[in-house]
């Protein structure tokens, strides 16, 4: 399968920066850094 995306997600709030290989992935990190620090992480598709 054609699952080869990666999505970039940084902290505006802070210099958490990560790559990770799904949106799936995207949101469960996103949601543990919130949960973590309560900032938002953006994320963006780059590939
Ligand atoms: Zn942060």
């Amino acid at each position: 399968m054609s699952e080869s995306s990666l999505y970039h997600l940084v902290c505006r709030e802070c210099a958490e920066e990560q790559v990770v290989e799904s949106a799936a992935a995207a949101k469960q990190r996103a949601a543990d850094h919130e949960a973590l620090t309560g900032h938002r992480l953006d994320f963006a598709r780059v590939a």
